[in-house]
């Protein structure tokens, strides 16, 4: 288990969160959990693609086979642009 901000190993476990065990990193204060991400980057930046060129939330969400709420949070939310 890394932290997923720094990659740092020096995590400490912090209660549960949603049945996922929760991490807070020594290094970077940040939280993570070992739940895989929902969305590979892939699909984010595809679906920000897609996004960008004018294609509406739920084209994309049938053109991706992701739910049609996915592609909404994916493109929504903060730092979606920026790590695209
Ligand atoms: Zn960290």
């Amino acid at each position: 288990m890394k932290c997923r901000a720094c990659n740092g190993t020096n995590l400490m476990k912090r209660g549960p969160k949603a049945g996922y065990q929760r991490y807070m990193c020594r290094d970077c204060a940040r939280y993570s959990t070992d739940r895989a991400p929902r969305f590979s980057v892939q699909t984010k930046a595809m679906a920000v693609e897609m996004y960008m060129n004018n294609m509406g939330i739920r084209a994309i969400g049938r053109g991706a086979e992701l739910d049609p709420q996915g592609p909404c949070r994916t493109t929504a939310a903060p730092g979606a642009w920026a790590s695209a």
